[in-house]
């Protein structure tokens, strides 16, 4: 997925591997889909045979390489990790499936960015465990038919929809992960802080939960900047107070929204009256990748009711307005 600048730091890194969660048991929330994967992977290991292919669905960062990581950990299988930006080519992908072992799983990321060859090679892949190497090019070319051994196709998409119906219909179980409650990313904030070694209050921790967007990476990354803020310019402590310091500093509001949020309702507001506008047009407006606004801004801002798709474009609801501190305009109704 994309990184952001924070995220990139190898150092975060390191330490947002190390939060990651180690089996079913250990992860919060998603009560149901731990459930429904748990009854998928003892049916499988009775059998002695690989699962289904399952596909990961959800916003970035609500543990969809954490959950591909724990399927391959309960089933004692080597992971393999690419990511559907790296396969240009239906070579691409043959070279990884003729690399693959019995019962591996493999973790294809952002799978709906595939090229559209590489696609059609997966199809053949997940159903009938083969693929055809075409040798050579124009009409001398033949194509040799390779079998893989079974193997598990972990998919993960920011949207199951953005997925070519034949590729989804592959996918034998389907887990859509939703947004966190606030009282379970406190329970996760609280397990990192145990991990980490940081001292927090209930309070602070609370805070931290409130304003981290539904999304476990993002409370595991304020975690951090707060407790940087508490070493340098408290006494270590994560309290409500250092909480609410270090959290304005790092320009991170009490609803949760971060810079691009607001740089979203914005555009949308004061560029564009409140909408309704095009996508690529509002992207341009915030200066960021098309696919950035509406798979990491919008669903947080239209959950929490702040945007709206339209037929005609988006548009801002009047808690986006006042939000921003606006007037809201006397056409916009709720
Ligand atoms: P992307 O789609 O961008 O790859 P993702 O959905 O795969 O994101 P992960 O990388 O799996 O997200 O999770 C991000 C971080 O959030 C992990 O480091 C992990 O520690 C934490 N995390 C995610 N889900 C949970 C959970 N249910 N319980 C505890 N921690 C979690």
């Amino acid at each position: 997925a994309r990184l952001t600048a924070v995220d990139a730091d190898s150092d975060e890194r390191a330490i947002e591997a190390a939060l990651r969660p180690r089996s079913l048991a250990e992860v919060v929330g998603q009560q149901r889909v731990r459930e429904q994967l748990g009854l998928v992977l003892d049916a499988a290991k009775a059998r002695g045979r690989a699962p289904d292919h399952v596909l990961l669905s959800g916003p970035p960062g609500l543990g969809k390489t954490t959950l591909a990581m724990i399927i391959a950990g309960e089933l004692g299988a080597p992971l393999r990790l690419t990511s559907g930006p790296a396969i240009t080519h239906a070579g691409d992908l043959a070279a990884i499936l003729s690399g693959i072992s019995e019962g591996d799983v493999l973790f294809v990321d952002e799978i709906h960015r595939m090229s559209r060859a590489a696609e059609e090679m997966l199809y053949l892949a997940m159903e009938d465990f083969r693929v055809d190497v075409v040798i050579g090019k124009g009409p001398g070319a033949t194509a040799i038919p390779l079998d893989i051994p079974p193997f598990t196709l972990v998919g993960a998409t920011t949207r199951a929809g953005l997925l070519p119906g034949p590729l989804r219909d592959r996918f034998g179980f389907t887990a859509h992960l939703e947004y966190y409650e606030p009282d379970e990313l406190d329970r996760i904030v609280h397990r990192s802080a145990g991990l980490l070694d940081v001292h927090l209050t209930a309070e602070g921790s609370a805070e931290i939960a409130g304003r981290s967007r539904g999304t476990p990476r993002i409370a595991n990354r304020l975690l951090r900047r707060v407790r940087d803020y508490a070493q340098v310019r408290a006494d270590g402590t994560v309290s409500l107070d250092v909480a609410r310091r270090a959290l304005e500093l790092y320009e991170v509001d009490e609803q949760g929204l971060d810079r691009l949020d607001r740089g979203v309702l914005d555009a949308l507001c004061r560029r564009f009256t409140g909408g309704p506008v095009g996508l690529s047009t509002l992207a341009v407006a915030v200066g960021e990748e098309r696919e950035t606004v509406e798979e990491v801004a919008e669903p947080f801002l239209v959950r929490n009711g702040f945007l709206a798709r339209t037929p005609r474009g988006r548009v801002a609801t009047p808690a986006a307005w006042e939000h921003l501190g606006l007037d809201v305009p006397r056409n916009v109704t709720g």
